[in-house]
C-alpha cells in the first residue's frame, strides 16, 4: 500500500493492531483473520476480521476496540471496521441458505429512536429504485416527519450524486458517525465512508457487517422513518438485510418489463420469506412523456405492474412516468420532490409518500 498525503500505510495499520488480543492467543495485527486492509487517500482506512458466526459477541468487542486504535492513529479520518464470518471461499462447504430467525427476540433494538424502518427493494438495478427511494423519503418528510435515508446499495451507491452531497461524515464525541443532510434528510452511504472499488469485492457477510455498522453506529437521532435504499436483487447479501435490520415493510419497485417484474416478483418472494410485510409495489418508468408535445407513449404496454401486483396479492401504489425532467433534476442531486413540491411528479411522489405513511399508522 504505497503512501499517500496522511502517510498511513498498511504496515502503520496493522502495527497499531498489534494490542488488540485475540480470544486464541496473539494478536490482530498477527493474525490471520485480519483481511483486505484499504488505505484510501484522505485517511480512510477499512479492513475486514474474519469470524465464525457464533463469534460474533466475543468479537463485537474486539471490533470496537481495533476502531478506536485505529481512530487514534495521526491522519486516520474515516474507519470502517468489518467483521465477516465467511471464510476463505475454498475451505468452507457450500452452506444452506440461511434459515429466517425470529426477529430479535430478547436483544436491545438495533435503533431504539426509529420508529420505523422501510426498504426500498427491487429485483434488478437501474429500475430508479434509488430515485424512488429519496423522493418517497422526501414526500414523507413534506408530510412533517423526520427521516433519515441509509444507501446500503454497497455495490453502487447512488445517494451521493443523487442528493448532491459531497464530504466526510464527522464523528460525533460519541465516536459515532454523524449522517450528513440534505433536503431535510438526515443520509448515510457507503459511498461517503469508502472508495467504490473497494466495497465492489466484499461478499454477504462484509456487506451486512457495514450496513450493521451504518446503522447502529450512526448517530441517526430520532427519525420517525428510516428508508432503506437496498442493494438491488435478491442474494445473500440482501437476504441478510432483510433479515437482519428490524423492518415495518419493504416497498418493491419495478419497471413495466416482464423481465424486470419476474424480478421484482423474487423481490417479494424474499420478503415474504423472512415475514417482512410488503407496503406495495411500484411501478416506474411506467410511460414515456415527451418533453416536446407533452404526450405519454406506453412503450412497454400498461397496466402490467398494476395486474401483477393483483396477482401477487400486494397492493400497487402507483406508477411513475419516465420523465426527462425527473432523470436531469436527480442526476444533478436535485430530487424532484425537493425541487418542485408541488409539479405533477412533485405530487405523486407525496402520494406515495402518504399511502406509505398510511401502512406503517396501520392505516392501510
Ligand atoms: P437504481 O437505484 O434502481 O439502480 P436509480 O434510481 O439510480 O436506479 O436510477 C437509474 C437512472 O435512471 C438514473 O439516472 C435516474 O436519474 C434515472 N431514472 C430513474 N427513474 C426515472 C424516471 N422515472 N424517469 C427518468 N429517469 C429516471
Amino acid at each position: 500500500m504505497a503512501d499517500t498525503d496522511h502517510g498511513i500505510t498498511a504496515d502503520a495499520v496493522r502495527q497499531a493492531l498489534s494490542d488488540i488480543a485475540l480470544p486464541e492467543n496473539g494478536t490482530l495485527a498477527g493474525s490471520s483473520r485480519l483481511t483486505g486492509i484499504t488505505v484510501e487517500p484522505g485517511g480512510r482506512i477499512s479492513f475486514a476480521i474474519t469470524i465464525a458466526p457464533e463469534e460474533a459477541e466475543t468479537f463485537a468487542t474486539i471490533r470496537s476496540a481495533a476502531e478506536t486504535a485505529i481512530r487514534s492513529l495521526a491522519g486516520a479520518t474515516q474507519v470502517l471496521v468489518v467483521l465477516t464470518a465467511e471464510r476463505d471461499a475454498a475451505a468452507t462447504a457450500p452452506r444452506p441458505a440461511p434459515k429466517p430467525e425470529p426477529k430479535a427476540a430478547g436483544k436491545a433494538p438495533l435503533l431504539p429512536d426509529v420508529a420505523h424502518v422501510v426498504a426500498v427493494a427491487s429485483g434488478k438495478g437501474g429500475v430508479g429504485k434509488s430515485t424512488t427511494a429519496i423522493n418517497i423519503a422526501l414526500g414523507l418528510r413534506a408530510l412533517g416527519l423526520k427521516v433519515g435515508i441509509l444507501d446500503a446499495d454497497i455495490y453502487g451507491p447512488s445517494l451521493p450524486t443523487l442528493l448532491g452531497l459531497r464530504g466526510s461524515p464527522q464523528v460525533g464525541p460519541d465516536r459515532r458517525l454523524k449522517p450528513l443532510q440534505a433536503h431535510g434528510l438526515a443520509a448515510m452511504s457507503i459511498g461517503f465512508l469508502v472508495d467504490e472499488e473497494t466495497a465492489m469485492v466484499w461478499r454477504g457477510p462484509m456487506v451486512m457487517s457495514a450496513i450493521t455498522q451504518m446503522l447502529a453506529e450512526v448517530d441517526w437521532g430520532t427519525l420517525d422513518v428510516l428508508m432503506v435504499d437496498m442493494p438491488p436483487g435478491t442474494g445473500d447479501a440482501q437476504l441478510a438485510i432483510a433479515q437482519g435490520v428490524p423492518l415495518a415493510g419493504a416497498v418493491i419497485v419495478s419497471t413495466p418489463q416482464d423481465l424486470a417484474l419476474i424480478d421484482a416478483r423474487r423481490g417479494i418472494a424474499m420478503f415474504r420469506k423472512v415475514d417482512v410485510p410488503i407496503i406495495g409495489l411500484i411501478e416506474n418508468m411506467a410511460h414515456f412523456v415527451c418533453p416536446d408535445c407533452g404526450a405519454g407513449h406506453d412503450i412497454f404496454g400498461s397496466g402490467g405492474t398494476a395486474a401483477a401486483a393483483g396477482r401477487l396479492g400486494v397492493p400497487f401504489l402507483g406508477a411513475i412516468p419516465l420523465t426527462i425532467e425527473l432523470r436531469t433534476a436527480s442526476d444533478l442531486g436535485r430530487p424532484i420532490t425537493a425541487l418542485s413540491p408541488d409539479s405533477e411528479l412533485g405530487l405523486k411522489y407525496q402520494e406515495l409518500a402518504t399511502s406509505v405513511l398510511r401502512h406503517l399508522e396501520g392505516r392501510t
